[in-house]
């Protein structure tokens, strides 16, 4: 048990502490990718469970890309920011999510990461025109189509999201028919192990699954890797990670575990 006023001390702590962490995470993701040159990776900070006020300390360094997991949580956050909306902040759906939250997700996210059945692609598509983004999203920069990306549960566990490997191409497929939509690549998460390195052959597999699906040319994003192992997703392709504790801390809550 620690009292209110200790651990208001621990928060602001680690809020000092982000643009030294910040910083350090991008140096080792420009030395897992320096064969591939500059800006051959993207960050998503994780800011599940994270404080409005440990997002602004990002941001003033730089940061733009953020990852939520909670609709509920996606949603007051870009409320309370949206001067940094407005100011070019993308926000990342990386959660498990349900049809009925489609349509909070469409109006304020750029990039959704968790498409993995097509009844939701359907869903989000319905609810994602450009026009009804910006108005009701002060999603300003909203661009002409909602960037989506594929999971894919290669672990085949059945607690987590994703689809089965063979039906991506069934999912490709719909998600083409919506016109509102473009795929932009694929995500995973894999099973959680006790050394990074045998995350390995999953992150391995989601790339040659995107080989046998068009290729980088039509699947250019693979996103993959987290605070214990993006320096290997990145060795095996990665294009986006989505890096959580390494830059902010330890989470506020049980907002935990990725699913
Ligand atoms: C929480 C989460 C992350 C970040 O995890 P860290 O271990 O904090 O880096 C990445 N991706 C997803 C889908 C998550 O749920």
């Amino acid at each position: 048990m620690v009292d209110d006023s200790s651990s208001s001390a621990a928060s602001t702590a680690s809020l000092a502490q982000i643009p030294q962490r910040l910083a350090e995470v991008r140096r080792r993701i420009v030395e897992a990718s320096a064969d591939r040159g500059p800006d051959a990776v993207r960050l998503v900070a994780v800011s599940k469970g994270q404080t409005v006020e440990a997002i602004r300390a990002a941001w003033d360094q730089g940061q733009r890309d953020f990852g939520e997991n909670y609709v509920q949580e996606l949603v007051s956050k870009a409320e309370q920011l949206g001067d940094l909306t407005d100011g070019g902040l993308r926000w990342h759906a990386i959660g498990r999510l349900q049809r009925n939250k489609a349509r909070d997700v469409a109006r304020i996210a750029s990039v959704i990461h968790a498409v993995d059945r097509a009844e939701l692609a359907r869903e989000i598509d319905r609810r994602a025109s450009a026009a009804d983004r910006r108005a009701t999203g002060r999603n300003a920069s909203a661009a002409a189509r909602l960037e989506v990306l594929v999971e894919v549960n290669l672990g085949g566990e059945a607690a987590k999201g994703g689809c089965a490997p063979a039906e991506v191409g069934p999912l490709l497929d719909a998600i083409a028919g919506c016109p509102n939509l473009v795929v932009r690549g694929l995500m995973t998460i894999p099973p959680e192990t006790d050394s990074p390195e045998e995350a390995r052959p999953f992150f391995r597999a989601l790339r040659e699954l995107r080989d046998r699906h068009g290729g980088a040319a039509a699947l250019p994003e693979l996103s993959m890797g987290m605070s214990h192992d993006f320096e290997i997703a990145i060795t095996e392709g990665a294009t986006i990670v989505r890096v959580g504790t390494a830059i902010f801390g330890p989470r506020s809550r049980a907002a935990a575990r990725p699913q």
